[in-house]
């Protein structure tokens, strides 16, 4: 809820802080159980900062974090670890996340290790169990990442993710680094992980195709805010934001009824120290008119469960 993070830029001889850096900027979002929210944005635009803060991997510069009915915004250390058990991350990068050093039976128990009382037997049924869910054979514990393709790296570190049978988790492009075939095989693995564990997803994504069969709802952030909200079906056929429009018409599709002239947006992503004044995506926006460099536009919801931040959908105009 209102959830800012700022991070201060130092400069000069002293380090003193002379900026921000607005990673997330006044954002509120909920994540309802069972689902998948997708969100989806350029990189810079905040979305894996706003993970991180969700899983107090980082802490927020205002605003306040809830898992189910639990104010987590404040907790220390010892009150967290109960809950992280609940609450888990995929990476992008397996190559990165995964110790190279330790074998995949290590991996796969360490979370085990610090969080339960398994026994090493017990520790290494539940790896083996872990590894089937998600497409390994049970000899691959005795290896190390190294060994694995991309593919597989990604399913050991999705093994990992569910060993304490975690409620959320935060999947943090985890497909992005893989080649386009291998995607759909590990979005699938992860659609049905999910029904098999009643997981909810946040799904982090830099474009809209990624999340478009594994998502209920679509969340579109641009520059530390969010810009559009919509269920999924809203957001594909509808969508309201000239940006998620031109996101949209990025996305190939095959349907010839449904080809959209592809919306070229002008100029780079504006930094997050210094973004412009009203609507920060005027800069780029075909439709940007004098209000949008004078006043923010609010996230307003314009039909059911469909929110969107632009001066074209405010009663004002
Ligand atoms: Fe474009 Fe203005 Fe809407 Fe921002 S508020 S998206 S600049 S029309
Ligand atoms: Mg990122």
């Amino acid at each position: 809820k209102n959830i800012k993070k700022y991070f201060p830029i130092k400069g000069g001889v002293l380090k003193h802080t002379v900026g921000h850096v607005k990673a997330v900027d006044d954002i509120s979002l909920n994540v309802i159980r069972g689902e998948t929210l997708g969100l989806v944005g350029e990189s810079g635009s905040g979305k894996s900062t706003l993970g991180r803060v969700i899983l107090r991997l980082l802490d927020p510069t205002e605003g306040s974090i809830q898992f189910e009915e639990q104010d987590i915004t404040t907790l220390n250390n010892r009150k967290m670890r109960p809950i992280r058990k609940d609450m888990q991350i995929v990476f992008q990068d397996p190559f990165a996340s995964l110790n190279g050093k330790m074998s995949v039976q290590e991996l796969i128990e360490e979370p085990l290790l610090v969080q339960t009382k398994l026994n090493r037997r017990e520790r290494e049924e539940k790896a083996i169990s872990l590894l089937e869910k998600v497409g390994l054979r049970a000899d691959a514990r005795t290896k190390y990442p190294h060994e694995f393709s991309g593919g597989q790296r990604q399913r050991i570190s999705i093994a990992r993710a569910l060993a304490l049978n975690p409620k959320f988790i935060v999947c943090d492009e985890p497909v992005s680094a893989l080649d386009v075939s291998i995607q759909a095989q590990v979005l699938n693995l992860m659609a049905d992980l999910q029904e098999e564990f009643n997981l909810t997803y946040l799904f982090i994504a830099h474009d809209l195709s990624v999340v478009k069969h594994i998502s209920d709802r679509v969340a579109v952030m641009y520059l530390g805010r969010i810009a559009e909200l919509a269920p999924k079906q809203g957001l594909y056929e509808t969508p309201l934001h000239p940006y998620t429009q031109a996101l949209l018409s990025a996305v190939p599709t095959t349907d010839v009824t449904k080809k959209r002239e592809k919306i070229i947006l002008k100029g780079d992503l504006p930094s997050p120290s210094n973004p412009p004044s009203g609507c920060a995506f005027r800069t780029r926006c075909p439709k940007a008119h004098e209000r949008c460099a004078i006043v923010r536009p609010d996230l307003t919801e314009v039909s059911e469960g469909h929110f969107v931040a632009c001066h074209l959908y405010s009663k004002e105009d």
